[in-house]
């Protein structure tokens, strides 16, 4: 019977001080994928940016990591966009991303200094370029095109016409030539290529291969007939991570190789050139480096279901109610002891779905006050929390070399009432 450590610190030492549940992240471990990711998406061909996709995971400590690693950042949001200021971002590594940006959140990226904005159509193109003469602002464009290759975790699909909400389809080259034109009238936005995002975890390289080709020809099609000429091209996110046992994602360092090698190869084959390729992964630098610890609470029978309650659920961890998302857990304490039963992992929550593990196998006798943990819940766990049911957000701690530091504190009863008022509004 053992103690799971993380970033070598003992897990109960982090629930006895911080109390659960709490989020543990093992701050090597970010930075190893942070690493490999500038290590291997290198191509002697053209420049590379990492650029993290920030709505996975995002804070002051979280920045700091990315700024270290020189990697660049994703914003989707207004408040995104604070958060990474607010970090130490600097603004010209900052893409900000989003199908429905605001005119406010334009202006505020054009007013922070914001390096470039990812533009979904042409009604947003016209504001941004409106905008940024009005301020006499430079900002550097890009277009989110759906390249019609769809990702399903295993296979791709070729959707023709694509019903995806983001982005101009491939197919609509006249539309896209117009925005290109639009973007290339002022003379403070500077078009400088194409973005796409096929999807989430992804395991294999086959649908980034597939997509790769696809936006490579377009451009060099777009530059034979419709003479426009572009320098950068995002591939977009979604490389997949180990959440259970039926994950096998690739390494970072065969992914980028795969990626890189193509993205040469069709380069060559279509006789264009590119000053610059970035991707976007978001889970996974920060989904493997977290963890989630709970304390079980009761337990119940009921029909052939055994149940743990835990002190959290989906208010820390929505996944699994909202799309089905699977996870591995051990008890945290009893590191190395026999699977010998089958549970259900239930929350407090009051929703039936609040079940963050259906049949998962576990050391028998589970008793009250174990530390549960669950895994790779690094991504999307803090950044989709709430605080339903009037369970403040769960805090979030680094761990590195047997130390651990709070980086967000929990949210107490004061925070839930903080934002209460009696506001007369002046209409
Ligand atoms: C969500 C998103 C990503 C990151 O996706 P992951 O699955 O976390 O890697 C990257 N780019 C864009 C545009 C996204 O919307």
């Amino acid at each position: 019977m053992s103690i799971l450590e993380i970033g070598g610190v003992p897990v109960d030492r982090i629930a006895e001080k911080c109390g659960t549940p709490v989020y543990v992240f093992d701050e090597a471990k970010i930075e190893k994928q942070l690493a490999d990711y500038k290590r291997y998406f290198v191509s002697d061909m053209f420049d590379t940016d990492i650029v993290y996709a920030s709505k996975a995971f995002t804070c002051r400590a979280m920045i700091q990591k990315l700024v270290e690693a020189g990697a660049c950042i994703d914003v989707v949001s207004g408040g995104e966009l604070f958060i990474a200021e607010q970090g130490g971002m600097p603004m010209e590594n900052v893409y900000f991303h989003g199908n429905n940006k605001t005119g406010e959140e334009l202006e505020q990226a054009l007013d922070a200094g914001v390096g470039t904005i990812v533009l979904d159509n042409l009604t947003e193109c016209g504001i941004l370029a409106d905008l940024a003469e009005h301020k006499r602002k430079r900002i550097n464009a890009m277009l989110r095109i759906n390249p019609g290759v769809e990702a399903h975790t295993h296979e791709y699909i070729m959707t023709g016409g694509s019903n995806s909400k983001f982005g101009i389809s491939i197919n609509e080259k006249d539309a896209i030539a117009e925005l290109v034109k639009r973007a290339g009238e002022s003379e403070y936005v500077d078009f400088k290529g194409f973005h796409s995002h096929i999807g989430s975890q992804i395991f294999e390289d086959t649908a980034f291969m597939k997509a790769t080709e696809v936006l490579i020809s377009f451009y060099a099609e777009m530059e034979r007939e419709y003479g426009i000429s572009c320098s950068w091209l995002s591939l977009g996110g979604g490389f997949g991570i180990r959440y259970t046992d039926a994950d096998k994602p690739m390494s970072v360092e065969d992914m980028c190789r795969s990626l890189i090698g193509k993205c040469e190869d069709v380069l060559k084959k279509e006789g264009v050139s590119m000053e610059k390729i970035m991707i976007e992964p978001g889970r996974s630098i920060a989904g493997e480096a977290g963890y989630t610890l709970y304390t079980v609470g009761y337990q119940k029978t009921a029909g052939d279901r055994h149940y743990i309650f835990v002190d959290g659920g989906m208010g820390d961890n929505i996944r699994p109610a909202l799309y089905q998302a699977e996870y591995d857990a051990d008890i945290a304490n009893r590191m190395g002891e026999e699977k010998e039963e089958e549970y259900y992992v239930a929350g407090k929550y009051c929703e039936s779905g609040d079940i963050l593990i259906k049949q998962i196998m576990l050391p028998k006798k589970i008793e009250k006050g174990d530390l549960l943990v669950i895994y790779s819940t690094g991504a999307y766990g803090y950044s989709m929390a709430s605080c339903y049911n009037g369970i403040g957000r769960a805090p979030v701690v680094f761990a590195k070399d047997g130390k651990a530091r709070t980086v967000l504190k929990r949210e107490t009863y004061r925070d839930l009432v903080r934002l209460e008022t009696d506001e007369e509004v002046n209409i």
